[in-house]
């Protein structure tokens, strides 16, 4: 009874349609909630090491120094983490998987030179940012000053 059994079931199968893919051969069918490849609009990316420190699988570096942002394909199992954390909404998920390969396939993207306008108005924003930061800071030194002031008056009333 169980090799009748055995023997219908590997007679039946050897007609049917294989339950596996040709893939790459056979690309899939994608929908719009297929989860593949993490990609990066870099030009919207200020390299600021959130998606690598989110990354439970380590698939993603940040290099500031190069001004590159670098995916691990293959470590990257498509939890979103990264996505929803990038704090300038820079990284989208895209419908599409990453091609079989015998080596290890890291995507590296570099941040675009600036146009001699876009330096003039990064500095220039840079510069505001000190202002801040010092004015900031001697508010805070005024601050602290005053309330030692106070304290030695109040202690020697
Ligand atoms: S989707 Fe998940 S595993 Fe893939 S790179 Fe982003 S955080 Fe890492
Ligand atoms: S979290 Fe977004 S902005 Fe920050 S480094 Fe990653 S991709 Fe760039």
């Amino acid at each position: 009874m169980g090799s009748f059994h055995l023997m219908r079931m590997s007679l039946r199968n050897l007609f049917r349609k294989p339950a596996t893919k040709m893939y790459p051969v056979v690309p899939p069918a994608y929908t719009s909630r297929s989860k593949g490849l993490v990609s990066n609009d870099i030009k919207g990316c200020i390299l600021c090491n959130v998606c690598p420190s989110r990354c439970p699988t380590h698939a993603i570096t940040v290099n500031k120094q190069d001004e590159t942002w670098t995916i691990d394909r293959f470590a990257c199992i498509q939890c979103l983490s990264c996505v929803r954390n990038c704090p300038t909404k820079c990284l989208t998920m895209e419908p599409e998987y990453a091609k079989p390969s015998r080596e290890k396939s890291l995507v590296t993207v570099r941040k675009p030179e600036l146009t001699p306008e876009e330096k003039l108005a990064k500095e220039a924003a840079e510069r505001k940012k000190a202002e801040r930061i010092a004015q900031a800071m001697a508010a805070k030194a005024a601050r602290d000053a005053a309330k030692a002031e106070g304290e030695g008056t109040g202690a020697e009333g």
